[in-house]
């Protein structure tokens, strides 16, 4: 049973498909509009375990948002501002190694971003339209994702008999297309992990939000450089994660479980902007 007095009130947010909400009872639909314009979909808010959650559509509920042309700056901001402070994303990847099969989760610890036309910033300077200009500020993203969102990911993973790989690298491609040969083997060759096209910006916008954020990447297919076939298609990667949501959404809603009371958060994330002034009043 919702509390209405919260019903539109969350403190925790998955930013996935539909897949991970449409079982949960009582789903409060709400729109949220924020200074960098729409988010992908309204916000669905439901209870796990007693928390509440509010998942966000990162391509919209239908599909229809291509990776480049998510407005990710929405989606961070309206999140937070119906009280969020703890995200977990789950995202769809290639393995860069032919270890890295279909089905492998791998929770990332480092971040490359090989993107090219994406607002990766709220402190580009420019003015809001409620008159406001952000600073110029500078985080540090040296280690990009929230430990403690990463340790109830694994745990939750554990839990489940999935064995989960514990680190690695995500690179950011811009997509909408799949990498070629030469560009998969060449990412292989830095020693990277797993590829996909929506980690970033999230996790930098996330941390200057002052956001925890933590990934959780289901590898769908090989990359193009890691197998001899005819390289990923749609339908393939479609396939493997229609397979594996099912399990994917145990383990979030575990880890979301697991995760702590925001008041209680003691991570890096947290003092993030280091009580600088940015210019910016965060929801
Ligand atoms: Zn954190």
């Amino acid at each position: 049973m919702v509390n209405t007095a919260n019903a539109t009130q969350a403190e925790l947010g998955v930013i996935g498909g539909s897949g991970f909400y449409s079982f949960l009872d009582d789903v409060t639909e709400v729109h949220v509009d924020t200074p960098y314009g729409s988010p992908s979909d309204s916000l669905f808010l439901g209870e796990i375990a007693g928390r509440r959650v509010a998942f966000l559509p990162r391509h919209g509920r239908d599909h229809h948002l291509p990776p480049h042309r998510i407005n990710y700056r929405a989606n961070l901001w309206a999140l937070r501002s119906v009280g969020v402070r703890q995200v977990l994303a789950p995202c769809a990847v290639g393995g860069l190694r032919p270890e890295y099969g279909p089905g492998t989760l791998l929770v990332p610890d480092q971040l490359v971003d090989r993107t090219q036309s994406r607002p990766g910033t709220y402190f580009d300077g420019l003015p809001l339209a409620d008159g406001s200009i952000p600073k110029v500020v500078h985080v540090s993203l040296a280690d990009p994702y929230c430990p403690t969102g990463r340790a109830a990911a694994l745990k939750a993973a554990r839990g489940r008999d999935w064995e989960p790989v514990d680190g690695g690298t995500l690179v950011v491609i811009e997509g909408p297309r799949f990498s070629t040969r030469a560009e998969s083997r060449w990412y292989a060759a830095q020693g990277w992990s797993v590829v996909g096209m929506t980690g970033h910006p999230e996790a930098i916008l996330a941390r200057e939000l002052e956001l925890c954020y933590a990934s959780l990447t289901l590898v769908t297919d090989l990359d193009a450089g890691a197998e001899s076939g005819e390289g990923v298609s749609h339908d393939e990667v479609l396939q493997v994660f229609a397979a594996n949501v099912g399990r994917l959404r145990t383990v979030l809603f575990d880890a979301v479980a697991g995760l702590p009371a925001n008041a209680e958060r003691d991570c890096l994330c947290v003092g993030a902007l280091g009580g600088l002034e940015t210019g910016i009043r965060l929801p």
